[in-house]
């Protein structure tokens, strides 16, 4: 087999992300304190070319890094063009684990998203040339609120698309934006999918948010209950989108080919890199979906790889941008991505077109990287046992909209 260069060595880059800015998941829990649970990894996978690629991999960084750094043994002395042969073969090496889930794609989107970099940046092109080329020069994106006051701030950034949503009121919080920004800027609402949450209680919200034409109601059940989703289907009519916190092609898949969403949202990080989420979005267009992908534990690597995605597919919908996010995230690595009219846009540079700052990263170690809902626990919730009944105090989360 012709080659490219050969793979020399795989490298890790963990760090302690700090908070997001309306982060309602915490590491105090007992003190309701929002502090960083986030951990970013990043992977370099080098070549005897003297050409290095960069990768990001989610689905738990802190574990993946063990993933990473044993996929390291197969992948050593293998050609770093063979995009697609070593995708395969890393799956065929974690066979015996079970099914790759998060973490296995996790591994393997790093290292992909790496491959794709080195390819792209031997042949001097941006990765989009690779992936079919162009069909949009920038990305539309959306910012998050959870109050009318921070979706005009939003709306006064330049974005056209605002996000609301948690675990309590969604829909008094998207009624309430709703009312604020008007009919003009796209509403979006995320329910998070937490195990307490039914699909009679999904239904309901999902009704109640019918007249706020939402753009899509995310996660408005547990990614594990596929059943509520079939139901939940046939019981209203409002866009529903999901799809974050399954891992890869596979885990994705059952969504898609039952057409049980109308936006799937593939996390950039553990979709098996670009190879899996070309595939992805591929199998989507298939079933008239669109992609929107999930940007929110998230670095700054994984969002190149998506705005080369998302430029050159056909079926792009919009991208999460957590704005405001940490500081820390610009001064991880050496650019980022321009936003313009709540649009960002697609970098030209070869390869991701981005790379990191190591010693900044190093100098951010990780400490932990599980948190708990802060303060978004319903009333007795997690003192009942998060399967006893009555789970959930209907009549408040669900209660309709002001007309
Ligand atoms: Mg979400």
């Amino acid at each position: 087999m012709s080659g490219g260069p050969r793979i020399t060595a795989i490298r890790t880059h963990l760090m302690q992300a700090g908070p997001l800015g309306v982060s309602g998941w915490t590491a105090d829990v007992k003190n309701s304190i929002t502090t960083g649970t986030r951990n970013w990894l990043f992977v370099t996978v080098e070549t005897d070319a003297g050409i290095a690629g960069l990768g990001e991999g989610s689905g738990w960084p802190r574990v993946v890094e063990a993933a990473v750094r044993d996929l390291s043994h197969v992948l050593v002395g293998e050609d770093a063009f063979a995009i697609e042969r070593l995708w395969q073969r890393m799956h065929v090496a974690i066979m015996g684990h079970g099914m790759s889930g998060v973490v296995g794609q996790g591994a393997i989107g790093a290292i992909d998203m790496a491959l794709w970099d080195i390819k792209a940046r031997a042949l001097g092109v941006p990765a989009w040339q690779m992936l079919g080329g162009k069909v949009r020069d920038r990305v539309r994106a959306y910012a998050h609120a959870a109050t009318p006051d921070q979706a005009r701030a939003a709306v006064a950034r330049g974005y056209t698309a605002i996000k609301t949503g948690g675990v309590a009121n969604p829909v008094e919080k998207a009624a309430a934006i709703r009312d604020a920004v008007g009919e003009e800027v796209d509403l979006m609402v995320d329910l998070h999918g937490p195990p307490w949450l039914t699909a009679p209680d999904a239904i309901a919200i999902c009704r109640a948010l019918e007249p706020l034409h939402p753009l899509f109601v995310e996660e408005p059940l547990a990614p594990e209950d596929l059943a509520g989703y079939r139901r939940l289907r046939d019981a209203t009519d409002v866009p529903l989108a999901a799809g974050e916190r399954h891992g890869g092609l596979h885990g994705l898949a059952p969504l898609l080919l039952e057409g049980l969403v109308d936006v799937v949202q593939p996390d950039t990080g553990r979709a098996g890199g670009l190879t899996g989420l070309r595939k992805i979005a591929a199998l989507a267009e298939a079933r008239f979906a669109t992609v929107a992908p999930h940007a929110g534990s998230l670095g700054p690597v994984a969002e190149f790889a998506a705005l080369h995605l998302l430029a050159a597919i056909p079926n792009a919908l919009v991208l999460e941008k957590m704005d405001p996010d940490w500081p820390g995230r610009a001064q991880a690595v050496t650019r980022s991505p321009e936003l313009h009219d709540g649009h960002l846009v697609v970098p030209d540079d070869p390869g991701l077109g981005v790379a990191i700052d190591e010693a900044f990263v190093a100098a951010h170690p990780s400490t932990r990287n599980v948190g708990l809902p802060r303060g978004g626990w319903p009333a007795g919730t997690e003192e009942a046992g998060l399967y006893s009944q009555p789970r959930h105090p209907r009549g408040r989360i669900a209660r309709r909209p002001r007309s």
